[in-house]
């Protein structure tokens, strides 16, 4: 199946119909997403979205649900840390352990901490696609540089956790694959750990730039995010990777402050965008649309998530055929005009 995702967060709900707009639209995925930032507890703040009532819901118009949730919190509980700071993250940054990064998870009894709460957590957030997407904690210096973790990249030990959360997660549901981030401090390829075979690439290019294609070589920002997607996808395997965007990110285009503000991404770009994704064979495609709420959509009107849909529908078509590359190749290099 080609996947054409949304990732929403609980307040976005509030005077829409999300279940009623994305069947209209034939997105057949939601992303629900507990917010980034501080650490946090993920089912709180999820609430009724975390049900199996709501999975069933929304099921039930044709739309699959799948939780992308930075979850820390629940999979190293910040209680552990008085009796137990050697499992946590020592960062090159700080002299002392921290509470709220991440793990250190070169520490012999780590992996399997995490791997027994990634499984209690997937039991509550079944996803209806087998597939897991339970992230560490949102801050670039959330990796462990213990005299241990000190020779693995950040990449590396993100990968060293998402292999024991995988380990956890298949325990409850033995279909569950499992998504190893890239963000923030993490597009290097891993070299000194592999994946388990259990575990996909999730592909984010936070703050590359959306004046300019992704693949726009004329673009030095986004160089640096496209030869990571190529690099990461060849290691990972391409087909089964999942794109998350920003390009209806209406809180990152608004500074994470109302009032909600419209993304500037322009039609042009984001097909160029879906060319560079669908062409190297990606299959799942979903963008953050958080802010788009009832009051969103009173001031901005649905433009742009209803052009969002048509291209990936364009793209990612029900038939599970992909267009291939060079569906708007440029006639010049820089296509899309910048500025
Ligand atoms: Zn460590
Ligand atoms: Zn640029």
């Amino acid at each position: 199946m080609n996947k054409r995702g949304i990732v929403l967060t609980p307040p976005d709900f509030s005077g829409v119909d999300w279940k009623s707009g994305l069947a209209e639209l034939r997105l057949n995925t939601l992303g629900v997403h507990s917010g980034g930032g501080a650490n946090h507890d993920v089912l709180r703040q999820l609430g009724a979205t975390a049900s199996e009532e709501f999975r069933r819901d929304f099921r039930s118009a044709g739309i699959e649900c799948e939780y992308e949730v930075h979850a820390a919190a629940s999979l190293l509980p910040v209680s552990l840390f008085e009796s137990r700071p050697e499992y946590f993250a020592l960062s090159f940054r700080e002299e002392s352990r921290s509470a709220t990064a991440n793990w250190c998870v070169t520490n012999p009894d780590v992996p399997a901490i995490l791997a027994a709460n990634a499984g209690r957590l997937a039991e509550k957030l079944r996803s209806t696609t087998h597939r897991y997407y339970f992230w560490g904690a949102d801050r670039e210096d959330a990796y462990c540089h213990c005299r241990e973790c000190s020779k693995y990249t950040a990449s590396e030990l993100n990968l060293l956790g998402v292999n024991a959360i995988a380990d956890g997660i298949r325990r409850v549901d033995p279909l569950a694959e499992v998504a190893c981030l890239a963000y923030l401090g993490c597009y290097e390829v891993p070299e000194r750990v592999e994946p388990r075979e259990n575990v996909f690439l999730e592909f984010a290019p936070y703050v590359r730039c959306y004046h300019h294609a992704l693949n726009d070589p004329a673009c030095a920002v986004n160089r640096r995010f496209f030869n990571a997607f190529r690099e990461l996808g060849a290691f990972f395997g391409m087909r089964n990777t999942h794109i998350l965007e920003y390009w209806l990110d209406s809180s990152l285009f608004s500074g994470y402050r109302k009032p909600a503000r419209r993304p500037f991404v322009r039609p042009e770009l984001l097909r160029r965008d879906l060319d560079a994704y669908a062409g190297a064979g990606i299959r799942n495609i979903t963008s953050f649309a958080v802010y788009m709420d009832g009051e969103y959509f009173s001031a901005h009107g649905t433009a742009a998530l209803e052009d969002y849909a048509a291209a990936l529908r364009e793209f990612l078509p029900d038939d599970g055929s992909v267009p291939g590359a060079g569906a708007v190749r440029p006639d010049s290099e820089n296509q899309v005009p910048c500025y």
